[in-house]
C-alpha cells in the first residue's frame, strides 16, 4: 500500500446494540501513512467504530474497506488473512499473564507463520528493543509496571509488521508522566516505521500532541475531522471548546 493511500474508508455505517444506536450513519476516512486520533468522550462510539472497522462487530448498515478489502463481505479465512497485516492493542487487552513477555509477543508469530524458532526469537528481541523493553523478555506482565506492559502489548501488535495498527487508549490507567512516554513512543514508532496508526481517545491533550489527523466524534458520528490544525480551529463551538478546555467543560453546553 503506498502510504498516501487511504488505509480505511468507512461509508455510512450504523452500528445498533439492541434498541441503542451506537454509530449513526458515520462516514470517514483514514488516512494512510499518518497518526490519526479518534477522539470524543466517552459512550460516543470510538471502541464501536474501531471493532466494526476489524470485523468484530457487524453493521445494521453501511459498509468498510480496510486495506482495499470491503471488510464485512469477507469470509472467515478472509478477514483473517486481512487482520494479519493490522496490529491492535485493546482498550482492557490483557497479555496472558501466564506467559513471558518474550511468550506473549512471539505469540501472533507461532499462530500465524512457520517460521523456526530462532528466527522467532530474534523477532521477539526486535520487537521489545523497539518499545525499549529488550531486558524483559523473560519477565511475567505481574512482574512488569503498568506503562512496561501497555508497551510489550505495543511489541505484540507490532509483531507481524502490520501496515495499519489500532491503539485503544493506549495511556488509560497510567500516571500523566508514563502516559506522556507512551505518546512518545508511539510518536517515534510511527515516524520509524511508517505504518498507518489510529489511536482511540478521550485524552484531548494526547491527541493534539501526537496525531496528525484527528476524528472528532460526538453521540456516534464525526462531529468534526481535519488536521490537527482545522480541528483546533473548527467553526464548531463544541469542537473548539472541547480541545480547549477538555470534555468535562462541554458537557454543560447543548
Ligand atoms: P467509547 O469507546 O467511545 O466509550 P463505545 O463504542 O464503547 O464508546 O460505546 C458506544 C455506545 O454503545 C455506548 O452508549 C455504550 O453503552 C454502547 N455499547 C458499547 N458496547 C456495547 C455492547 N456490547 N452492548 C450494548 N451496548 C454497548
Ligand atoms: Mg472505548
Amino acid at each position: 500500500m503506498h502510504a498516501r493511500d487511504t488505509a480505511v474508508e468507512v461509508r455510512n455505517l450504523t452500528v445498533t446494540y439492541g434498541p441503542e444506536t451506537a454509530l449513526r450513519n458515520l462516514t470517514v476516512d483514514i488516512h494512510g501513512g499518518c497518526i490519526s486520533c479518534i477522539l470524543g468522550p466517552s459512550g460516543c462510539g470510538k471502541t464501536t467504530l474501531v471493532q466494526t472497522m476489524l470485523g468484530l462487530v457487524s453493521p445494521l448498515s453501511g459498509t468498510v474497506t480496510m486495506l482495499g478489502k470491503r471488510v464485512h463481505s469477507l469470509e472467515r479465512e478472509e478477514i483473517s488473512d486481512l487482520l494479519a497485516n493490522v496490529g491492535v492493542t485493546f482498550q482492557h487487552g490483557a497479555l496472558f499473564g501466564s506467559r513471558t513477555a518474550g511468550e506473549n509477543v512471539a505469540a501472533p508469530l507461532r499462530t500465524r507463520t512457520d517460521l523456526d524458532e530462532d528466527t522467532i526469537q530474534s523477532i521477539v528481541e526486535v520487537k521489545m528493543a523497539l518499545v525499549d523493553m529488550q531486558h524483559a523478555v523473560h519477565r511475567y506482565p505481574a512482574e512488569l509496571s503498568g506503562g512496561q506492559q501497555k508497551r510489550v502489548g505495543i511489541a505484540r501488535a507490532l509483531a507481524l509488521d502490520p501496515d495499519l495498527v489500532f491503539f485503544d487508549e493506549p495511556s488509560a490507567g497510567l500516571d500523566p508522566v508514563t502516559a506522556d512516554d507512551l505518546d512518545e513512543l508511539i510518536e517515534d514508532l510511527n515516524a520509524e516505521l511508517g505504518a498507518t496508526f489510529v489511536i482511540i481517545t478521550h485524552e484531548v491533550r494526547s491527541a493534539v500532541r501526537i496525531s496528525d489527523r484527528i476524528i472528532f466524534l460526538d453521540d456516534g458520528n464525526v462531529r468534526e475531522s481535519g488536521t490537527v490544525d482545522e480541528v483546533l480551529h473548527s467553526d464548531d463551538r463544541k469542537v473548539r471548546r472541547a480541545c480547549t478546555v477538555g470534555f468535562a467543560a462541554i458537557l454543560l453546553l447543548p
